[in-house]
């Protein structure tokens, strides 16, 4: 009989925490729930605790704590508040694997005290590499913690590294949808709405990744979470529009060879991966019926329409705290296009305009970028008041 891995996970309100309970729950012999973190989902939260019956949970939201302490109390759990209840259950003693799936640079600081108390991570919040991937790459490397990737193009990069000497690589190609206006001209977008960009082709995800995937910026971040990932230099990593999304990622070799992994798009995949890895689990996907697909396409990301992807090869290559600066001021960015105060194209135009004003700085310590996060949404906020 094999040990059952004890599982946290932060955001199990979400998108990829859901399908990790997917994931759990057809497994129960591998896996059991110890921890489950929310902001303000506790209707959800309260039938994953029904469900799971993890030991603690952590409510970041005070209201939605006030809310609901009691009633999940009486299923038994430690119920827990704030950005310390956070930690706690992100540092449980108990707990074999962190699943880090929070939005945004919510995510640093739990995150960041999971890797210090040596957790290994199963990692989708790629916002937290974004913003601080020399500081994570080196506590990881101090606390020997692993960094399983859960982000679909950086496992099908990981999955096609096994056994492979990293030397011999050439160059990463991370995979791009192109998202609901692939093939459209800046002009047309000018007047996309909300609910047309949240209308994305292959992948049903939370609403920020899915903003992120229609302005290529999902792409920008997953380039400079995979030179943090891989150690891979950024002139030696591409982004490939791919409309289809069975291809995952690809890896070129010094030798000419290109090795891919392929699959439906389907998140469970990358998860199963990651909690089980280096074992793969039976029947997590739906097969691949390559004669149905048919056709496989590749093609050139359009950068002029899509400027984000060029922003973030800016921020890498200026590194420091601007690719902290970038990540900051797209959140805000597209928050407010969530919200209809700005259209489709200011995404960039505000990104761009907060990182022309950031001198970077080169710090080890994550305070210092939480304090330039901050500063990069007041700066964001500045300019669209403008
Ligand atoms: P969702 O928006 O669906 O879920 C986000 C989770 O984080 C929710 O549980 C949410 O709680 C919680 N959360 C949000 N803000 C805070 C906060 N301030 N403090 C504490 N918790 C918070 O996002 P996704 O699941 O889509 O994405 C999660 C991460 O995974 C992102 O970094 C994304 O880029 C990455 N990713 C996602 C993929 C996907 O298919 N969805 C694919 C690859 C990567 P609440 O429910 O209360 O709002
Ligand atoms: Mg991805």
């Amino acid at each position: 009989m094999m040990d059952i891995k004890k599982i946290v996970i932060l955001g199990s309100t979400g998108s990829i925490g859901r399908s990790t309970l997917e994931v759990v729950e057809r497994f129960p012999d591998r896996f059991k729930v110890i921890g489950l973190t929310t902001n303000n989902s506790t209707d959800l939260l309260l039938k994953q605790v029904r469900r799971f019956k993890p030991t603690y949970v952590a409510i970041a939201n005070h209201e939605s704590y006030i809310k609901v302490k009691e009633i999940l109390s009486l299923e038994g759990c430690h119920v827990l508040e704030g950005s310390s209840g956070l930690i706690e259950v992100a540092t449980l003693k108990d707990a074999d694997i962190v699943v880090a799936s929070i939005v945004g640079s919510a995510g640093l600081i739990p995150t960041y005290h999971a890797i210090q108390s040596g957790k290994t991570i199963a990692l989708a919040n790629k916002e937290v590499l974004v913003s601080a991937g020399d500081i994570f790459k080196k506590i990881a490397e101090d606390k020997s913690v692993k960094i399983l990737p859960v982000d679909s193009e950086h496992s099908a990069v990981f999955q096609c590294l096994q056994g492979q000497n990293f030397k011999s690589i050439r160059r990463l190609l991370l995979t791009a949808s192109g998202g609901p206006f692939f093939g459209m001209k800046k002009e047309n977008l000018k007047t996309v709405t909300v609910d047309e960009a949240l209308c994305h082709p292959n992948w049903s995800m939370g609403r920020k990744i899915t903003i992120d995937s229609a302005t290529l910026m999902n792409k920008g971040l997953e380039i400079i979470e995979a030179h943090h990932l891989f150690g891979i230099e950024h002139k030696n990593i591409e982004a490939v529009i791919h409309r289809q999304s069975i291809v995952h990622s690809l890896v070129e070799f010094t030798d000419g060879s290109i090795i891919c992994q392929m699959s439906n798009p389907d998140m469970k995949g990358p998860i199963a991966y990651a909690l089980s890895y280096p074992e793969r689990l039976d029947n997590v996907m739906k097969q691949v019926d390559l004669i149905s697909i048919g056709t496989l396409t590749f093609e050139k990301p359009d950068t002029q329409t899509f400027p984000c992807l060029m922003l973030a090869y800016v921020a890498l290559d200026t590194g420091g705290s601007m690719p902290a600066v970038l990540n900051a001021a797209n959140e805000v960015a597209v928050d407010m296009f969530l919200r209809k105060k700005i259209g489709f194209n200011q995404i960039p135009v505000i990104i761009d305009k907060v990182m022309s004003i950031h001198n970077p700085v080169h710090s080890e310590d994550i305070d210092v970028i939480l304090e330039i996060d901050r500063w990069a949404r007041v700066k964001a906020r500045e300019v669209i008041e403008r």
